[in-house]
């Protein structure tokens, strides 16, 4: 296996819409519309880390590894445009595995019109995927997790636990949905045309992501646990505190109408946003701690 042909074969396949120049030069050259704001994110997908070799297939990978990135795209409320992607794989891992796991990222790409403009590819002793992602957005539009003000209400997309159900039980529909998350991107483009100021994307459980969107607002919130939305099957503690849902967490005010499914995804109020001590979230009455998923605070999980 040559790099060349490995890139070669990448290239030949990569979508290439929205770019003036994409793989093949030095950098990728974009041009953005006027009147609007590019938004960037990057997210990586370890070996042994967020994924194992025997239980996730290459396209799985590849899905999984663009689908975060993408999430944090909907969250923001932009439309895809273009990403990046830098692979590294050990020797052991020949082109057969790096065509299917880009099979499974370009299935996902294509479905949202998003450009691969490039990356890297290196030998390493793990699989290792890092996505950069950048989407755009009509300026001074994105959503914001610093955006939410008490008196609003607290909203969820989907249902909560799938992942971690998923995960916990290896079968079934939550394992096909922890393999195969579902970035929210016309839920976050539809809450931020209808004025939704301040969203997040579940990616590390509800309570740790409702406590890190409560302290960039400064404001505190309170659930009330008989409306959460949780998946079948699934436990409290792995709704709340269960990763890798990437469903859309957001706030508005009463005034604005909020309906109740977009497209398939139900949306569901869970709650509302308080003057409490910033970040601050009480569950039923009692505090929440925020125990979801935090690499460095649970660094031998
Ligand atoms: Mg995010």
């Amino acid at each position: 296996m040559r790099e060349i042909d490995v890139i070669e074969r990448i290239r030949a396949r990569a979508p290439k819409t929205n770019l003036i120049r994409g793989i093949g030069d030095d950098c990728a050259v974009f041009r953005p519309r006027t009147g609007e704001d590019l938004v960037f994110t990057t997210d990586f997908l370890l070996e042994s880390r967020h994924f194992e070799r025997h239980t996730h297939r290459p396209a799985d990978v590849g899905h999984k590894a663009l689908a975060r990135s993408l999430s944090d795209l909907a969250a923001m409320g932009s439309e895809p445009a273009f990403c990046l992607v830098s692979l590294a794989v050990p020797a052991d891992i020949g082109s057969r595995w790096i065509d299917s796991f880009y099979t499974g990222l370009l299935a996902l790409a294509r479905k949202y019109q998003l450009a691969l403009a490039g990356g890297d590819l290196a030998r390493f002793n793990h699989i290792a995927v890092d996505v950069m992602c950048c989407g755009r957005v009509a300026s001074g539009s994105a959503m914001l997790r610093s955006a939410a003000k008490p008196g609003e209400h607290v909203f969820v997309t989907g249902q909560l636990g799938t992942s971690a159900l998923g995960f916990a039980t290896q079968h079934g529909a939550a394992w096909r949905r922890h393999l195969h998350p579902q970035p929210r991107i016309e839920a976050g483009l539809t809450l931020r045309k209808r004025g939704v100021r301040a969203c997040l994307d579940l990616s590390d459980g509800l309570s740790l992501d409702l406590h890190r969107l409560c302290l960039e607002s400064h404001v505190g919130a309170e659930l009330d646990a008989a409306q959460l939305p949780i998946a079948r099957g699934a436990s409290l503690e792995h709704a709340l505190d269960g990763g890798e849902d990437y469903e859309l967490l957001f706030t508005a005010p009463p005034s604005l109408k909020i309906p109740a499914r977009i497209g398939q995804v139900p949306v569901t109020s869970i709650g509302t946003i308080t003057r409490a001590h910033p970040g601050r979230v009480l569950l039923d009455g009692r505090q929440l701690e925020p125990h979801g998923f935090d690499h460095f605070a649970n660094p031998d999980s």
